[in-house]
């Protein structure tokens, strides 16, 4: 993938957006999609919505969400050391020792979070993950008065981890979870935007808010943009690394292309243009069954309003929810290609009755 694209993925990266606190990355967001839609809006929730040929039919809706783990800060202690609480759903041995960023009105502020060293650890505390009361965050203020005039009681932080190329295809970040499906999504718009005299459909790219604490924007937005159909595009965790089971979750990963699921939160016909579009341009895919939740967006905008017809292509990911989360752009790339096809053959005679 030019390099050109992936600035975009990296601009979403340098962008903050802890639930709660998306708008920093949604404008980055707006900025690029611009180019590629004929009307954009933010609703009240700050679900960024975006559309393309917004008066065709059948509507259809394609939505990630910008919303990532993070920190709020909630207390500083005498020796200025600044205590948090947690954005999302963290595993705390990730924690001690990583490298933060505070964002304050001046700028980031670099930050580790901190814990006692393994040397004064107590022989029950050993080789256990760390209780979050016991982890703060060490600017390396030497007061409360230092610390207070540099960092506000409710700023956000996250994990200082940028994007960074690994090997082949590979890039490793924090986020990935999920501005890798933002970016995968828009890069699907540019590329319907190209083909738009083909375009039957009414195609509105939700970037959703708040997915990590319980799939708000979702629900909000698809009930405000009332689709037919809905894609959306998440990260999934895979089995091609050591102490996973391929007899629990089955056989999924990196750089096997786009992972599309079917169960009871998928519409069959949706499921079906699915691999029908992956098929005709010749793309490998990898099927991912759900039998009750997919825990994802699709979950909520499956039942808004009277029901919506979903479909899920996830990208596979590695250390999901760690500052070191590993995506491949050739499967992204595939996500791209299939979902601009879905959608480019889609018309009034699209049928979603099962
Ligand atoms: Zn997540």
């Amino acid at each position: 993938m030019e390099e050109s694209r992936i600035a975009f993925l990296r601009r979403m990266i340098a962008s903050p957006s802890p639930s709660g606190f998306e708008q920093r990355v949604q404008q980055v967001i707006r900025e690029e999609v611009q180019q590629y839609t004929d009307e954009l809006r933010t609703d009240v929730h700050g679900n960024m919505i975006a559309a393309l040929n917004p008066t065709g039919h059948p509507r259809v809706m394609l939505t990630a969400h910008c919303d990532e783990l993070g920190f709020l800060v909630r207390y500083i202690d005498d020796s200025g050391f600044i205590y948090f609480a947690t954005i999302g759903g963290y595993d705390p041995a990730t924690l001690p020792g990583t490298r933060v960023q505070i964002y304050t009105d001046t700028g980031p502020i670099l930050g580790v979070i901190g814990r006692k060293p393994v040397h004064l650890l107590e022989s029950d505390e050993r080789g256990k993950a760390p209780k979050l009361k016991e982890l703060w965050i060490d600017i390396g203020a030497s007061s409360k008065k230092e610390a207070q005039e540099l960092v506000a009681i409710g700023s956000i932080a996250t994990r200082a981890a940028q994007l960074e190329p690994l090997r082949g295809d590979l890039v490793v970040s924090r986020a990935l979870d999920d501005k890798s499906g933002v970016f995968t999504v828009v890069e699907a718009m540019r590329r319907i935007h190209q083909q738009r005299e083909k375009l039957k459909a009414g195609v509105f790219f939700v970037s959703a808010v708040q997915e990590e604490v319980g799939l708000r924007g979702a629900h909000t937005s698809a009930f405000g943009v009332d689709p037919l159909m809905a894609v959306a595009v998440d990260v999934t965790y895979t089995s091609d690394h050591p102490q996973t089971s391929k007899q629990e979750i089955g056989e999924i990963k990196l750089n096997g292309g786009p992972v599309i699921t079917i169960g009871g939160r998928i519409n069959p016909h949706v499921y079906q243009m699915l691999l029908t579009a992956a098929d005709e341009a010749g793309i490998a895919y990898q099927i991912d069954p759900q039998a009750s939740g997919t825990g994802t967006d699709t979950d909520v905008i499956q039942v808004a309003r009277a029901g919506v017809a979903t479909g899920l292509v996830s990208i596979p990911c590695r250390y999901l929810h760690t500052g070191s989360e590993i995506v491949s752009l050739k499967d992204i790339d595939e996500i791209a290609d299939v979902l601009s096809r879905f959608v480019l053959a889609l018309d009034e005679q699209t049928n979603v009755i099962p």
